[in-house]
């Protein structure tokens, strides 16, 4: 346990990452307590029923009162409207944070409602699952991944310090960089793979109906791992696409670039080309092994369900 680095945490929004962050923060003590706001009165009611906080409130402006750390756990689309319904209310030297997908757009949003004396510093952890909703949280979410922080280039150095040994203390390693930067960065690591997965899962969906139950019967050799990102949020990913675009166009323009070569490759019987691509290929998941990022069990670790 690790004495309370805040008095009162306000987590707006509890779906998969604002119920993570409430149980990291519950599991070790990092605020004194946690006020919850949601838009809808089933979501709270199900937070009430987790023990995700100690005070629930549909009312954003209620929860962030008084607190001096807020954290918008929103899809990225719904910034705009809580930044300005909750910025009356905030604490002056209150730390105002997000843990969006994208981040030049979000601060776009929130930077212009932002009251003197608060200190607002953007944030990413990178870590999730796909699934959503309160149910899905959970304590360790965050361990053994990165935050990134998008501080502003005049962010008050103690508030940036306490916002990074919050993330550290949730587990996470945690990083600063340029908000553009990170669009850019996420776009190939995040954005595409989903983009490709939704596409290749809609493309099979789209075939005669028995060729689509071979695919389901026969999804083992590939395709059920793209499907895992396939069934991902649909607010949340609509909003990443619409909030990220330049940065997804671009990797989209290089990635059908690519695809054509390999497509060229395989045309002209160029056995050399394809087997070049794929050993750099296989040497990048042996890097995310090393780097702690993935397992090194065949299939992923996978257990055979009975
Ligand atoms: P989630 O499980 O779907 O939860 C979303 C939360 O936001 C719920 O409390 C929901 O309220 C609320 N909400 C939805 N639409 C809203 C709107 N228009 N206005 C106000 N509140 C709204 O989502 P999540 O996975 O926790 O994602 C939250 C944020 O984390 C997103 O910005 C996402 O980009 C980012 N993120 C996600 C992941 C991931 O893997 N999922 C990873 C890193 C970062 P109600 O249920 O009450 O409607």
């Amino acid at each position: 346990m690790t004495a309370p680095l805040f008095n009162r945490l306000a987590l707006i929004g509890i779906g998969l990452i604002g119920s993570s962050i409430a149980q990291a923060v519950r599991a070790r003590g990092l605020a004194g307590e946690i006020a919850i706001s949601t838009r809808s009165e089933e979501t709270l009611r199900r937070a009430g029923e987790l023990g995700l906080g100690d005070h629930y409130v549909l009312d954003a402006a209620d929860a962030v009162e008084g607190a001096d750390l807020v954290i918008l756990c929103v899809p990225v689309g719904a910034n705009e409207a809580v930044a300005k319904w909750i910025a009356p209310a905030l604490k002056p030297d209150a730390i105002l944070t997000d843990v969006g997908s994208t981040k030049a757009s979000v601060v776009a949003q929130i930077a212009p409602y932002v009251p003197e004396g608060v200190h607002f510093i953007p944030g990413h952890p990178i870590a999730g699952t796909e699934q959503s909703g309160p149910d899905a949280g959970f304590a360790t979410l965050f361990e053994d991944r990165w935050c990134i922080l998008t501080p502003p280039d005049n962010v008050d150095k103690a508030a940036l310090e306490r916002l990074s040994n919050f993330w550290t203390a949730c587990g996470s390693t945690v990083d600063t960089m340029d908000p553009n930067h990170h669009d850019l960065v996420l776009a190939i690591v995040s954005h595409l793979p989903h983009l490709i997965a939704y596409n290749i899962v809609g493309t099979a969906d789209d075939l005669e109906t028995v060729t689509k139950s071979e695919v389901i019967k026969y999804s083992a050799s590939g395709f059920r791992d793209f499907t895992r990102l396939a069934a991902s949020d649909p607010t949340m990913w609509r909003d990443v696409c619409l909030n990220n675009k330049d940065a997804i166009l671009e990797m989209l323009a290089r990635f059908s670039e690519d695809l054509s070569a390999l497509q060229r490759a395989i045309r002209w019987g160029d056995g050399d080309a394809l087997f070049d691509l794929f050993t750099r290929t296989r040497g990048i998941r042996r890097s995310i092994i090393e780097a702690g990022q993935e397992t090194d069990a065949p299939d992923f670790g996978r257990i055979k369900i009975d």
